[in-house]
């Protein structure tokens, strides 16, 4: 196979609370995450370019492409079989840069698939995703995919149903909002109120749409709004549009809203559509199980 063309799916955090922050200095959190139908596209090519891997993204995404995650998933696993072929991987991002949806994890854990399939490495998923680790913390997630409880550090995974079928609107503000600034000012001692994962998890397994969507919480708002309040006014859009509840993804500043009705759905596009609150827009779905 010279050529294979791959889906990153970026995902985001229906429940997000962060329990302490651990002496290595990383945090133990506990967020179940969901699988979007929006993805960047990665397109992995043979060249006659021996012991060259070369990534090509259509957006910005970094100074030295050799820091990108998809660049970094490749030698990975070049160095570990000696691999010596040329490669070239481009990368279409359609998941918001820095936004809180994994996207950079995504294209790491799927260029790992990508690599493990072309090559015929026979790499399980769960030795693609001890690899992933210690790419990113994100990374075991996109390889798993779909829907998870995620603790520790987001590498311990245990699997649910997908949720009740909806409809959920991603948008992105046009401000950029650093994961190491929200960690930096979290105090997990003081946050006040948190998300029941548990019962979110209950309530997925009982396919109730409506008691998963008032669960929706991210402990990391508490950071993120008061220095960013356009994150703060896109919620409000959609809820004052009949979501049935919206909260931040992950680190942010991306807003995702959750609805039963297409119509309200479309109507609320429209409206964040002709506002200045968001730079990226996607009507979409979950990914199904
Ligand atoms: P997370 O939700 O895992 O915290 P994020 O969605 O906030 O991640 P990403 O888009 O994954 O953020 O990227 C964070 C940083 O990682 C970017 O600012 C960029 O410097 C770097 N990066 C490396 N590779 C990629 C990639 N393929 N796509 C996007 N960002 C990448």
């Amino acid at each position: 196979m010279d050529k294979l063309a791959l889906k990153a799916y970026g995902k985001i955090n229906l429940g997000l609370d962060v329990l302490r922050k651990r002496p290595d200095g990383y945090h133990d959190l506990k967020m179940i995450m969901q699988m979007v139908d929006v993805y960047d596209d990665i397109i992995i090519t043979k060249t006659d370019r021996k012991n060259e891997i070369i990534v090509a993204t259509d957006k910005f995404v970094l100074e030295n492409e050799k820091g990108n995650l998809a660049y970094m998933a490749a030698k990975l696993l070049f160095d570990e079989f000696d691999i010596h072929q040329g490669i070239e991987i481009k990368i279409n991002k359609r998941i918001p840069i820095a936004g809180g949806m994994a996207g950079g994890s995504s294209d790491c854990a799927t260029t790992l698939m990508g690599i493990n399939e072309m090559f015929d490495l026979k790499l399980s998923k769960e030795d693609l995703m001890k690899r992933g680790v210690k790419l990113g913390a994100d990374v075991p997630y996109c390889v798993l995919g779909k829907t998870a409880i995620a603790e520790g550090i987001g590498e311990i995974l245990t699997p649910l149903p997908t949720p009740p079928s909806c409809y959920v609107i991603i948008a992105k503000p046009p401000v950029s909002v650093s994961t190491a600034f929200v960690y930096g000012n979290i105090r997990p001692d003081e946050i006040t109120k948190r998300p029941d994962i548990d019962g979110m998890a209950e309530a997925i397994k009982n396919g109730d749409l409506y008691k998963m969507s008032s669960l929706l919480y991210n402990v990391m708002e508490d950071v993120t709004v008061p220095e960013y309040p356009i994150i703060a006014d896109i919620k409000k859009m959609m809820i004052e549009n009949g979501a049935l509840n919206s909260i931040m993804s992950g680190s942010g500043p991306t807003v995702f809203g959750i609805y039963d009705n297409l119509e309200k759905a479309e109507n609320t596009m429209k409206l964040l559509k002709k506002s200045n609150l968001t730079e990226q827009l996607y009507l979409t779905k979950f990914i199904e199980n």
